[in-house]
């Protein structure tokens, strides 16, 4: 299998059905052999039960639900073990993440034998002065500290080798530094 496209979520449930045809049209188009390990990190909406829905329409989506809120990392992680694809995408489900990306983020690691290759979140709906910012930010801090430049070091989009990704534990907030984990583990992006 080539692609285990991975989304977290929480509380989604009005973006899910959008996007899970979205990703569909991209990889039945790219005749991409594909999973979609779906995470519900504790939700209190009717998140689950639209992927048990979408799961009767698309036999090719894995579903992992949690008991509670443990956060983007824990369920990240959970993903990541049950993960079979050769690459592991990680997409964001609030559609701030484009699939149209996928075709390209796989284009590049399998050609550039790259271990990582991160997006780059163009579109920004989210508010300038309290999102922005602090983003700038931390994509200048954590570049500075790491010596790895990414444009978006915490876009939710970014494609894995497999043994790449499951070689790190991730917890916590450490879901924002999975390519400088991965470097400490001596890869390369
Ligand atoms: N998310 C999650 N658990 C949480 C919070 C968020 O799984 O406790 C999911 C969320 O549904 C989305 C992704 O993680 O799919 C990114 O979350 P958010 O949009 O809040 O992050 P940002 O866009 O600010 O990076
Ligand atoms: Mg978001």
């Amino acid at each position: 299998m080539q692609l285990s496209i991975v989304i977290p979520f929480y509380n989604e449930e009005e973006s899910l059905p959008e996007l899970i045809s979205w990703i569909q049209r991209v990889v039945d188009t790219h005749r991409f052999s594909y999973e979609i390990i779906m995470v519900d990190d504790g939700s209190n909406d009717n998140s689950w039960e639209v992927v048990k829905k979408l799961q009767t329409q698309n036999e090719h989506i894995k579903g992992i639900s949690f008991q509670r809120n443990y956060g983007k990392s824990a369920a990240l992680n959970e993903a990541f073990k049950a993960a079979l694809g050769d690459y592991i995408i990680t997409m964001d489900a609030d559609l701030q993440d484009s699939p149209d990306e996928i075709p390209e983020l796989y284009e590049m690691i399998t050609t550039g034998r790259y271990d990582i290759v991160s997006g780059w979140k163009k579109k920004r709906f989210d508010n300038a002065l309290t999102k922005n910012i602090p983003s700038k930010l931390y994509n200048y801090v954590t570049g500075k500290l790491s010596g790895i430049q990414l444009h978006d070091m915490n876009c939710g989009l970014k494609i894995y080798r497999s043994k790449v990704i499951k070689s790190v534990e991730v917890y916590g907030e450490m879901h924002r530094y999975i390519p400088v984990l991965a470097k400490w583990a001596g890869f390369k992006k």
